[in-house]
């Protein structure tokens, strides 16, 4: 088949890892000039995405490029521990740099794969047995399927099923990420501890909360990370001095260490911004175009973005690539399983979570960290949402 990919990020560049080995011919198109690599460390947990990224062959290059074990310390003011999260909680059991994951996978097929960077669709028109498409260079092109995998503000989503209003639902708050990879500029300013202080291997990152804000430093999940409620047309999506303006002021007066990280956002290259976006679709697909990754069950902070992604592309061409299926078929197919499958992304958000709106309901999330029967249930129910897919084998892809 003759495929368009919409999107070189994670979910896009994991199709195109299974389709070209398949020897299917497929273009990505990503509107970025250049492959995105920002963003924080993000994780896999269970034996559904352990089995799919054996299956890719890629567990042992994942393991190599793993961050290091980060313990996350809930503080105070004045920077006393509160309580622990241990690192799996928030690191799952193998955690990446996104940029690191978007590469690995970027070079599994950048020879097999057609990769146009700085350009997007603008028109897609449904024909008999194929879908023809306008690109904005003006470039005219018809596919047998397009998938759009371009993350939460899908093009694909708006173009094939409507404005992004009627299917993205903004939770109230927002998360900001501040550097990722460099590790340098978190050691701690009083010098006394930062890493290593917690047996070898083990380092330390802290947050900080106070009514529906959290601010953390520490390591590569989270180099400087901002959670916090606002509405959802606070900043403009593409002017990112407005966005660190409106940064400022939420943390305005903030105790702690925030003034500090307030000031290395001023001049921060590296940054990215998003609202905690729920998205509602009624079919993953329509006619010949599917959605992958956010841009169907979108980005609720909870861990899971990266998780669903892989898996939902290991589905996606698992379905495509079965003997005899027929491409609306395998659609259906993959619908009714990452349905069920994306459940935590339709009825998560882990905005409240983060940055309770009171000071009550920062006490009581302190507590779910210290008190082991709370900790304990909280891990069993991320397993469950992590691992709760009956993955069908798809031996076409193991020949593919
Ligand atoms: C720069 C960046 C940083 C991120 N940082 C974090 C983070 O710190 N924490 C976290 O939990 N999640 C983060 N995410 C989201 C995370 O990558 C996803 O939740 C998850 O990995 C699923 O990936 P995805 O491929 O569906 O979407 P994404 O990783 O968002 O990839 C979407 C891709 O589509 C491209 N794109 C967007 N619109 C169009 C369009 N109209 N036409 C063509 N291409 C388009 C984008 O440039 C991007 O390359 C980040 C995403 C990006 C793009």
């Amino acid at each position: 088949m003759k495929i368009l990919i919409s999107g070189a990020g994670i979910a896009g560049s994991a199709v195109a890892f299974w389709l070209t080995r398949a020897g299917h011919d497929v273009t990505v198109v990503d509107l970025s000039p250049t492959l995105r690599t920002g963003g924080q460390a993000v994780d896999f947990k269970g034996p559904t995405h352990r089995m799919v990224l054996d299956r890719m062959g890629l567990w042992e290059d994942i393991y190599e490029l793993r961050t290091s074990a980060v313990d996350q310390h809930l503080v105070d003011a004045d920077g006393r521990t509160r309580a622990t999260i241990p690192h799996e909680f928030t690191g799952g059991d193998i955690e990446i740099l996104r940029g690191d994951l978007g590469t690995l996978l970027f070079n599994c097929s950048a020879e097999a794969a057609r990769w146009i960077f700085d350009d997007r669709i603008e028109a897609l028109t449904p024909q008999t047995d194929h879908m023809g498409v306008r690109f904005r260079s003006g470039r005219c092109d018809s596919f047998d399927l397009v998938i759009g995998a371009d993350g939460i503000h899908s093009g694909v989503r708006r173009l094939a099923f409507g404005p992004e209003h009627e299917h993205v639902q903004h939770l109230g708050y927002h998360y900001a990420v501040v550097g990722s990879g460099s590790l340098d500029h978190l050691r701690d300013s009083t010098g006394t501890d930062g890493w290593d202080t917690n047996g070898p291997g083990r380092r330390r990152g802290y947050w900080y909360n106070e009514p529906g804000r959290l601010a953390t430093i520490g390591g590569p999940k989270a180099p400087d990370l901002y959670v916090f409620s606002g509405a959802p047309e606070a900043y403009e999506r593409n002017d990112s001095d407005s966005q660190k303006q409106y940064i400022s002021e939420r943390y305005n007066g903030m105790g702690w260490r925030v003034p500090e990280m307030l000031a290395r956002l001023e001049d921060a290259p590296d940054f990215y911004i998003d609202g905690i976006n729920r998205v509602r679709m009624d079919r993953f697909y329509r006619n010949r175009v599917v959605l992958v990754g956010d841009s169907a069950y979108g980005n609720t902070l909870g861990g899971f973005g990266t998780g669903l992604a892989v898996v939902g592309a290991y589905v996606l061409a698992g379905e495509l690539l079965t003997p005899g299926a027929g491409v609306m078929r395998a659609l259906g197919n993959y619908d009714s399983i990452m349905r069920r499958y994306a459940k935590i992304a339709r009825s998560g958000n882990a905005g409240p979570f983060l940055a309770p709106p009171s000071k009550l309901g920062i006490r009581l999330r302190d507590l779910s960290f210290s008190n082991r029967v709370l900790f304990k249930s909280m891990m069993k129910i991320t397993d469950i949402f992590a691992t709760n897919i009956q993955l069908p084998e798809y031996n076409s892809l193991t020949h593919a």
